[in-house]
């Protein structure tokens, strides 16, 4: 075997995961088929459950250093409305603004220093598989070569080479909506209001955020010395990604949107695209998986990385639990069958999105109208920012157990420990069995599993349960209740570690 696991694809999943998997100590190949990582304009940072993942491997500030923006950031884009979560005094839902080509180079650095091998101008152009590997076809800048490993992750985008290539299929719907982004320089005829509003000088006034005509939505946003603006349209023109958007074009959407001709500066950042809602009927073919782009698309902006990169976070440690020989039958197809479920999550409000976004007219005024209303009220703010964060899925797994699926929130710790805070258990991104009730009995049966599950105690504040089993990705795999007897906990227990790490150890 050349190594352990093959990703194909340098984006935010892909990179993301090599990291994971050179933590968990995996031989990992990353290939990416473009010479030099993408300078392209896309996301805008990091948003939901994945930055309290990165702060829980103590990686946040590397990211919040490089960060461009406020946090929490003020506003939030949601189906053509903006959504304000800093209302909430503990937000489901965070963003940290860090662009992509920023946040890949970050999250390239974090692999690199986990000894993970980084091939960029190598394409994957074919695979074959069977019981023992997986090999992969690779086109690299000194020709054809193959390589062999246990696993081979598709990490490579919407267009996936690797899903084709397995014979996955990706259903869904394309939307003949094309959506205009772009960040210019403010013309002298411009000035940028207070609240991010502009007045045009000829034209008047123009409100901060969306504004929704019969023709398409427009919204505008300005901040210093730039404006940013955005368009989307139900056009039937075909257009070639390779082809960048001009100032032009922008131009003409806008006026075509609004009719109005808005004097734009010089562009800083331009991207044209559309949305989808896809999902791979399967994240696993055999050897071979899916993760990010390549597994989902959905019709809203500001979810896919944190979804893929969540993605990520749950396949790593069953790869390498799997590559180690200790993962139980089953452990790989729980990947699929998560994030299946919680893509389906995501597909629900970006496809709810979609028709937030396209209602014109009165009615679609109204839904909005109502919809801000509803979302001012903190329970259904609340409801909303988990199910953006990606942290709803797997909760209420049952009434006895409220706690089992959902994701472990930072609590202070009594401990003696240089991080006093839960954060610092899953720093090296294994699996912890916490001990909140000095219960050695607990203790001594999650150390049968030592190697694989770090065994922990501390004491807190207003005890949630007895004892936690906590995943890699903080999901709370057990829980033990307050004041549960021994001899429902330690079976209970013994049947978790068990379903998660396979037989014991000792
Ligand atoms: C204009 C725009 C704005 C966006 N804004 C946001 C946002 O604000 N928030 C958000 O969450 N998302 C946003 N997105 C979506 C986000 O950029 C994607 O969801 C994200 O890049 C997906 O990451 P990924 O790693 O799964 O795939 P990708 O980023 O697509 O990476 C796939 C990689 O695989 C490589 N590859 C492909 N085929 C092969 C092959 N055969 N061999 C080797 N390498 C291969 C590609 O070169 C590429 O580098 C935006 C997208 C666009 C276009």
């Amino acid at each position: 075997m050349d190594v352990d696991v093959v990703v194909v694809g340098a984006g935010p999943t892909g990179l993301m995961l090599v990291g994971e998997l050179g933590q968990a100590g995996m031989r990992t190949l990353l290939l990416e088929r473009r010479p030099e990582p993408s300078e392209m304009a896309k996301a805008g940072g990091l948003a939901g459950q994945i930055l309290q993942l990165l702060h829980y491997r103590g990686e946040l500030d590397r990211f919040r250093e490089a960060s461009i923006g406020p946090e929490p950031v003020p506003r939030f884009p949601f189906g053509g409305l903006h959504l304000d979560f800093t209302q909430l005094e503990d937000s489901p839902m965070r963003a940290m603004l860090v662009p992509q080509p920023r946040l890949e180079g970050l999250l390239a650095e974090r692999a690199i220093e986990r000894g993970v091998e980084v091939r960029r101008g190598h394409e994957v152009v074919g695979l074959r598989q069977d019981d023992d590997a997986v090999t992969v076809g690779v086109c690299g800048p000194d020709g054809a070569y193959e390589v062999t490993a246990h696993f081979l992750v598709g990490c490579d985008g919407g267009h996936s080479r690797v899903r084709d290539l397995a014979g996955i299929p990706f259903p869904g719907t394309s939307f003949p909506e094309i959506e205009r982004l772009a960040s210019v320089t403010v013309p002298d005829s411009v000035t940028v209001l207070d609240d991010g509003g502009l007045d045009v000088r000829g034209v008047g006034k123009i409100p901060f955020g969306y504004t929704a005509t019969e023709r398409g939505v427009f919204a505008c946003s300005g901040m210093g010395g730039t404006m940013g603006v955005y368009t989307a349209e139900v056009e039937a023109t075909e257009y070639d990604d390779d082809v960048p958007m001009t100032v032009a074009e922008l131009s003409g959407s806008v006026s075509r949107v609004l009719g109005i001709d808005l004097p734009l500066g010089e562009p800083l950042r331009m991207a044209r695209f559309g949305y989808s809602a896809r999902q791979a009927d399967t994240y696993r073919g055999g050897r071979v998986f899916l993760a990010g782009d390549a597994a989902h698309l959905f019709p809203a902006g500001g979810v896919a990385v944190n979804a893929g990169m969540l993605d990520a976070a749950n396949l790593a440690w069953k790869l390498a639990g799997s590559v180690q020989g200790w993962a139980p039958p089953g452990l790989l197809d729980t990947y699929s069958d998560e994030r299946r479920t919680a893509a389906e999550r995501t597909l629900l409000h970006t496809r709810a999105q979609v028709a937030l976004r396209q209602g014109y007219g009165p009615g679609g005024d109204a839904l909005r109208a109502l919809f801000l209303e509803l979302t001012a009220d903190e329970q259904p703010l609340r409801r909303l920012g988990a199910l953006m964060a990606g942290t709803d899925v797997g909760s209420a797994v049952s009434a006895a157990q409220p706690l089992v699926g959902t994701c472990a929130t930072d609590r202070a710790l009594h401990v003696d420990h240089e991080d006093p805070r839960f954060a610092g258990l899953l720093r090296n991104g294994r699996p912890v069995l916490l001990d909140l009730a000095d219960h050695a009995g607990l203790r001594d049966l999650g150390s049968d599993w030592g190697g694989r599950v770090e065994v922990a105690s501390a004491t807190i504040d207003e005890r949630p349960a007895d004892a936690l089993l906590i995943l890699p990705d903080a999901r709370i795999a057990w829980a033990a209740t307050v004041d549960e007897p021994r001899q429902t906990a330690l079976p209970a227990l013994r049947e978790a570690l068990t379903t998660w790490f396979g037989a014991p150890s000792t």
